[in-house]
């Protein structure tokens, strides 16, 4: 039976510019998801524009647009910029569409009739400036916890999760005036029934979740789960499919986290698949790829709308949480004015090269640091000098010496030996998520190579001795071979270049070898050298 996977790659906020935090955060998912296809596994991989809340309203009304039009700008920013980085995506959508937000009523129907979903009146922030309700970003306050200037729903600065009544002396971000207390109607959804499912959960994920997953989904646990807000007083977003709400829409963590589902139904049913087969087979195997500020949304929230949707949903079992991304040594923030946006990178580096940096960087355990500098070095010391290096002198070489024709294949019994196991040791560090380790294995893959073609020294053979030129070219070549294909999950574009050239023609997870009847007719750099003064970042 074929492996199931689905990868759930986080929902970007369509409120600003993806920078090289958000690139940090969901590549590896992209990265899983190349590397199962070419296993042969039935992936699915979905995500989608986070359209909906507060934040979106606020910037529109800032802007001077309509919420719809701010979403629209920015998820047609974010298609492009994961289209140029080659993300390869089954469907990337956006919760603005009719499509999730019919499929959302559906779900939140079901567990209503379940049992999970109530009404229940409560204080709330009211603006008597503004003469509204205000929620989430609209708050202005200091944060119980640190101290710190925060919103209303979450503090930026220490990542707790805030409710408006914890919230310090708070205020109307769009007056400035002080808050009052007034009473409202909320339907709640009744996270706490499902404590002791999440617990196991966690329990069942103490070797192959990270650590700061670990911690911050305890740290919820230990609290106790409390019952969360399912709607929210403003006038963007889902609306709710009960009577006596109409003035309100679905709070946006719960509408967004349902995204998974509504993608990937809407992918299958589009490509003739049952989805709700799939995913609530117990071979299928979930992976959710994301931020650390985005942890307890997925190993707490989730789980609990799934169980309480339909208890046969495949629950998360991998949890792929990366940590922050700073800018030398400070914490990039809109606010600040400080991130590097993908787009600017875009301007600067190649894909490839831009996958490769941020993978063999990536924040997996602790926060990174950008530098152009560093960017600059990785990419000509490994990519150029290395990777690209290998490739060229033994293809320039054929084409200068032997008009492009290549030797026939043998193979030696070490190298193949060592192409072989570097295949089951990357394959097992990126089921594991360990995806940095798997990137530090290719790169070790491209030292052997080069390793290899120094101490064979083949431009001292061609004329003295030409089948020993031959048998270590054929060799290289088989290197090479392996080299593109062991990391077309990480750089596709380059592998691709380099299969091509070759003749590789196979699609699989394991050795494969150039075809010697092809005779090459030109040689296609793979990365160009980058001068630190000519990127403008
Ligand atoms: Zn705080
Ligand atoms: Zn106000």
């Amino acid at each position: 039976m074929k492996e199931q996977i689905f990868i759930g790659g986080a929902w970007p906020y369509a409120n600003n510019k993806l920078h090289i935090g958000h690139l940090a955060a969901l590549l590896p998912g992209d990265f899983i998801a190349r590397y199962f296809r070419q296993k042969g596994a039935e992936v699915l991989y979905v995500s989608g524009s986070d359209c909906h809340g507060t934040p979106i309203t606020v910037s529109a009304k800032a802007q001077n647009l309509s919420p719809m039009e701010v979403a629209q700008k920015y998820d047609a920013l974010f298609n492009q910029a994961f289209a140029s980085l080659d993300f390869s995506y089954d469907l990337y959508t956006a919760t603005m569409t009719d499509y999730h937000k019919t499929h959302v009523q559906q779900f939140i129907k079901k567990i209503y009739e379940h049992g999970y979903i109530y009404e229940k009146e409560e204080d709330e922030l009211f603006c008597e400036n503004c003469n509204k309700f205000i929620s989430d970003r609209e708050i202005k306050g200091i944060c119980p916890v640190c101290g710190s200037e925060t919103n209303g729903d979450q503090c930026d600065h220490c990542l707790t999760e805030l409710s408006p009544d914890m919230i310090v002396n708070p205020c109307c971000k769009l007056c400035g005036n002080a808050a009052v207390k007034k009473k409202n109607k909320h339907l709640y959804f009744a996270l706490h029934k499902f404590s002791k499912g999440i617990q196991k959960l966690l329990d069942s994920h103490k070797n192959s979740w990270r650590q700061t997953t670990i911690n911050e989904t305890s740290k919820y646990l230990k609290q106790g789960l409390k019952d969360r807000a399912l709607t929210r007083q403003i006038d963007w977003g889902v609306e709710l499919p009960f009577d006596g709400f109409k003035d309100k829409r679905m709070y946006v963590w719960f509408d967004a986290l349902m995204g998974y589902l509504t993608a990937g139904e809407r992918y299958c049913e589009e490509h003739g698949k049952d989805f709700w087969n799939f995913i609530t087979d117990k071979n299928t195997k979930c992976f959710y790829i994301l931020g650390k500020d985005n942890i307890v949304f997925h190993t707490i929230i989730l789980p609990g709308i799934l169980q309480a949707l339909n208890p046969q949903i495949q629950q998360p079992d991998m949890i792929i949480a990366s940590e922050y991304v700073n800018l030398g040594g400070t914490k990039m923030s809109k606010s600040k004015g400080n991130l590097v946006t993908v787009e600017e990178l875009l301007e600067n580096f190649d894909s490839d090269s831009i996958r490769y940096f941020f993978m063999y960087n990536n924040p997996e355990k602790k926060d990174t640091s950008f530098s152009v500098n560093d960017f600059v070095d990785i990419h000509n010391k490994h990519l150029v000098g290395g990777y690209g290096n290998f490739v060229n002198r033994n293809l320039s070489f054929l084409l200068k010496r032997f008009g492009g024709e290549l030797p026939k294949i043998q193979i030696d019994q070490n190298v193949q030996k060592y192409v072989q196991s570097a295949y089951k040791t990357i394959g097992e560090l990126i089921e594991r998520g360990e995806n940095r380790a798997a990137v530090e294995e290719i790169f070790n893959f491209i030292k052997y190579c080069n390793k290899y073609y120094d101490e064979s020294a083949p431009w001292t053979l061609y004329e003295t001795n030409k089948a020993e030129f031959d048998r270590v070219t054929s060799n290289c070549l088989y290197l090479i071979s392996n080299l593109a294909n062991i990391s077309s999950p990480l750089m596709p574009k380059a592998a691709a270049k380099v299969k091509n050239m070759l003749g590789v023609k196979e699609e699989k997870w394991g050795e494969v070898n150039y075809d010697p009847s092809i005779v090459l007719k030109d040689v296609n750099i793979l990365f160009n050298r980058v001068k630190l003064d000519e990127v403008k970042l």
